[in-house]
């Protein structure tokens, strides 16, 4: 049995190239760096790789992790710029013995060494977007922190290897340097092939807070399905938070075990995830809360028409 789960529908292509490769009994590494590399590179997905909206000082600075939970080996690379994918340099740290994270000039320079692929990574549409955004700051004193979506998945193969990845251009307008959940293993990602894997997307400051992917894969652990484990983790850290600070930023995760069972839950309405495995197609669901609890609804084929002609439509300088 394989199977991959990822958050978003932005994931859908990657997906569908990841499910080349497990139906030929691939790796569900070369799996999981191909998937994730396709939303990179898609420059219309803002919140990821190329194309990601920027810094408050208008560079783009990104995230990615990885995990390999046969040997638990982990990669992941904070605030690097100028490169093209971020996935696969965390990918390649998951194989050093120490050094496995790194951060800001430190990450930079050991990418160029490595002879990674450099690329500006600012998009003429991102800089409207930056523009755009300060005027709007300057005029409504609106809050900078929105439009974010990381790009995170867990992957099975036929050899049973689980592995979880993130990448993401983090919060738009966050402040030089910052990182959230997504680079930091057990917040934004966990895999244990002898378990499973979760990651995670929404507000990085908050998902921190409850080490939530890892917290979902302890709880597989102890007999929960994945469903049960998303809905606690995400119940309970969504009720601490609000106990204990008054409010809750957007926490949604997916998971995997080690069966290919699956699951999907989110403290917000509108959370979209992609799944596929041997007897799945890849398909889109969205994550609805019906009385605490969350349930998946089919993506209409005009839901995802009207999510695509969003991503594109024409944007102009305000
Ligand atoms: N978790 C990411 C971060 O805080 C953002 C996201 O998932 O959308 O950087």
């Amino acid at each position: 049995m394989w199977g991959i789960i990822a958050t978003w529908t932005m994931s859908k292509e990657g997906i569908e190239k990841a499910e080349e490769i497990l139906k030929m009994s691939g790796d569900s590494g070369d799996a999981i760096e191909k998937a994730i590399k396709e939303v990179e590179d898609f420059e219309y997905y803002k919140s990821v790789g190329y194309g990601g909206l920027p810094n408050e000082e208008g560079e783009v600075e990104l995230d990615a992790g990885y995990m390999d939970g046969d040997t638990l080996q982990i990669g992941a690379i904070g605030a690097i710029r100028d490169f093209s994918n971020p996935i696969t340099i965390a990918r390649r740290l998951s194989k050093e013995k120490v050094n496995n994270v790194l951060v800001g000039e430190g990450a930079i320079q050991y990418a160029y060494q490595n002879g990674f692929q450099r690329k500006n990574m600012l998009t003429s549409r991102a800089k409207i977007h930056y523009h755009n955004r300060l005027k709007e700051m300057k005029e409504l004193e609106l809050k900078p922190y929105s439009g974010h979506d990381t790009v995170g998945m867990v992957c099975l193969d036929e050899l049973h290897k689980v592995v979880a990845a993130t990448s993401t251009s983090g919060l738009f307008m966050k402040k030089k340097g910052r990182i959230g959940d997504s680079p930091i293993v057990g917040s934004g990602f966990y895999a244990d092939s002898q378990i499973g894997g979760a990651t995670a997307t929404g507000l990085g400051e908050d998902l921190m807070k409850g080490c939530i992917s890892y917290e979902i894969v302890s709880l597989m652990e102890k007999g929960l399905s994945p469903q049960e484990a998303c809905e606690e983790a995400v119940n309970q850290l969504d009720t601490k938070l609000k106990q204990r600070k008054g409010q809750s930023g957007d926490i949604s995760v997916v998971a995997m075990n080690k069966k290919g069972e699956w699951g999907a839950a989110s403290n917000i309405e509108g959370f979209s995830f992609v799944v596929a495995n041997a007897c799945h197609k890849p398909t889109v669901y969205i994550v609805k809360r019906k009385n605490g609890k969350c349930i998946h609804e089919l993506a209409s084929q005009e839901w995802l028409d009207e999510y695509m002609r969003k991503r594109m439509e024409p944007i102009y300088k305000k």
